[in-house]
């Protein structure tokens, strides 16, 4: 954690402020200057196909597929040649596989059809691809061409909410809130220093804010700070003991052995 004198951060606000966003990736940067993406690529176009398999699949697994497939296939042209079926066969261990592999297949005919083969540098023309939503257009356009995009996935929704950076019901609108409060000078990277921030520190279950170097400026409420287990319960014995819950539940069986036994009578 870099450290930082009082009064650079303001009291916090649920909303964080401008300032505070400032020191927060002046932190970050400080701490990862170069952040890359995990997810491995050749060239802009294995880098399309990289990111629209990673939906909803770990950058790990996706890698182990795509490290044999991006020998044999690493242009539009190799990949539709490929076919749907010998593609499948490289990504069977990545979920939604099948129609995964019908999209890479679509949208490398696609590239080749119309855009001479090679991967568009816009948003809009991206988005026409099958298989590539708003989020993937943009890591495609932040990683392979440079542009200060922000792709909002699982994990960047999740840190810019609880930090209060740019609280928001959608990704989108989160996207929105972050292009706003993130200083211009730190847009190219703020993608990748927020993911990994997510992905390793600030965890979906259980964040680590004991260990994490912007827990002064961040909002959230329920901090974690400590990484010690919680200790297991004993209050459900002790409640099944309390006498409140046996009265209640000896006379609602009592009750009903009475009327029982008076209908026998
Ligand atoms: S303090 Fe906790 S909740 Fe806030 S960013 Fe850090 S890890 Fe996440």
């Amino acid at each position: 954690m870099v450290a930082t004198t009082p009064t650079e951060i303001s009291p916090m606000p649920r909303k964080m402020t401008r300032k505070n966003a400032r020191v927060l990736f002046e932190r970050l940067s400080q701490a990862d200057p170069s952040p890359q993406t995990e997810l491995f690529f050749k060239n802009p176009f294995t880098l399309v196909v990289a990111v629209a398999l990673s939906a909803q699949a770990t950058d790990e697994g996706v890698n182990k597929a795509t490290k044999t497939l991006f020998q044999i296939a690493d242009t539009p042209e190799k990949m539709a040649a490929l076919g749907e079926k010998k593609l499948g066969g490289y990504i069977k261990t990545i979920g939604l596989w099948r129609n995964k592999a019908k999209n890479v297949i679509l949208l490398s005919q696609k590239l080749i059809d119309e855009f001479d083969s090679i991967v568009p540098q816009t948003r809009e023309e991206l988005e026409t691809l099958p298989g590539v939503g708003r989020k993937t257009a943009n890591v495609v356009l932040n990683v392979a061409f440079g542009q200060p995009t922000m792709a909002v996935d699982t994990h960047i929704f999740r840190v810019g909410n609880r930090t209060g950076l740019a609280p928001g019901k959608n990704p989108l609108e989160v996207e929105l809130g972050l292009e706003k409060i993130i200083p211009d000078d730190f847009m190219l990277h703020a993608h990748h220093w927020l993911i990994l921030h997510g992905r390793y520190i600030c965890k979906a279950r259980k964040p680590e804010c004991w260990r994490c170097g912007i827990e002064d400026l961040c909002g959230f409420t329920n901090k974690v700070m400590s990484d010690e287990k919680p200790k297991p319960k004993k209050a459900k014995k002790k409640l099944a003991n309390t006498p409140k819950l046996r009265t209640t539940a000896t006379k609602k069986s009592t009750k009903k052995k009475t009327v029982k036994r008076k209908a026998k009578i």
